[in-house]
């Protein structure tokens, strides 16, 4: 892809801190200011930039709502192989919701998330071991099978992290947000941050981008063929790019609300005490077929 491309179009290390339209009313782009001062100014702005996006901000969504909750996340090794085949495992229990999936023959990842963690104000991002030694006591305690305990007792140390906080954007936002401003928009978190209930945030980021790609390339296809813009040919650019981005908006709204919405239920049911709520988050769930893991065959079509 990068050869495809002009020189220089590719740069790292941009960290973005501000964003203003682009001056001429009639230009749809957009002029970026990075940390260390340069500018950067873009016919068509995609924000992949996270839960915390500046694009986010620039296109006027509001910031992620936050959930104080500890997750440890690491990858297992099995020098022997493991037994779990390709099967992504999820399981909840009493205190405790775990993740499991198989990267390898020989390696998982996975990840365990304690709802109403004590150890959330007393252990750090950087106490990974301490909290290893908490979701431990507390999946012994909840009487999780022997396998679970084992496999995060085994788990490669330099492989652990520890998220304190969940952020999301609730799904009445997800459905009703504008998220394009011109020929900008937001994909992956920046768009749909959903915590990581149902473990499809990350997912659903490869899918924005396969659809975003598709309405770019049929609206937009060509358009400057790599070479430098004239002045007129790089709002033609922004105006057939505002248009796919339109487009791409329309065709992922529902699938992401969606999403929310189950993943928003699911964290909402995990931390529910009352009965009522309970039984409300269920129905919600039954009616998206969550117990089938309907959201898993979806489709995005091709590129
Ligand atoms: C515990 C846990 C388990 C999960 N499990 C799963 C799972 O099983 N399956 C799944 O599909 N998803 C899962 N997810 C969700 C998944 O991790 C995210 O949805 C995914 O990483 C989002 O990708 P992204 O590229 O949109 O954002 P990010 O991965 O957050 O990447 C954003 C990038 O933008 C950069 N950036 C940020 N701000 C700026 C700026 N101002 N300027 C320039 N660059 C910037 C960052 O440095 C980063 O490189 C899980 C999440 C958690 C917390």
């Amino acid at each position: 892809m990068a050869k495809n491309l002009p020189a220089g179009a590719i740069r790292f290390g941009c960290h973005v801190a501000a964003i203003h339209p682009a001056a001429d009313p009639g230009n749809h782009g957009a002029v970026l200011t990075t940390h260390d001062g340069s500018i950067i100014t873009a016919n068509v702005l995609i924000g992949c930039d996270g839960s915390n996006s500046v694009v986010a901000k620039y296109l006027g969504l509001s910031v992620p709502k936050s959930t104080p909750r500890a997750f440890l996340r690491g990858f297992t090794r099995y020098p022997h192989g493991h037994p779990f085949g390709d099967h992504f495992l999820r399981l909840r229990g009493k205190g405790f919701f775990v993740g499991r999936s198989p990267v390898t023959d020989s390696l998982v990842s996975f990840f365990v998330a304690c709802p109403n963690p004590p150890c959330a104000d007393d252990v750090t991002r950087d106490d990974v071991g301490a909290m290893k030694q908490l979701v431990l006591r507390t999946l012994q305690d909840s009487e999780c099978p022997a396998e679970i305990v084992e496999m995060v007792r085994r788990s490669d140390p330099e492989s652990l992290n520890v998220v304190a906080s969940v952020r999301y954007r609730p799904p009445w936002q997800v459905a009703l947000a504008s998220f394009q401003r011109g020929a900008a928009t937001v994909a992956g978190d920046a768009m749909h941050a959903m915590g990581s209930y149902i473990g499809q945030g990350g997912s659903a980021a490869l899918e924005d981008a396969l659809v975003l790609a598709r309405a770019l390339s049929s609206r937009a296809a060509g358009a400057g063929g790599g070479r430098v813009l004239s002045e007129e040919e790089e709002v033609e650019v922004a105006g057939c790019a505002a248009a796919a981005i339109g487009a791409y908006v329309r065709e992922r709204r529902l699938r992401v609300a969606r999403l929310s919405l189950e993943s928003f239920t699911v964290g909402t049911l995990l931390r529910a005490r009352s009965v009522v709520v309970k039984i409300v988050c269920l129905a919600i769930l039954g009616l998206l077929g969550n117990q089938a893991l309907a959201h898993t065959s979806y489709d995005c079509g091709r590129l």
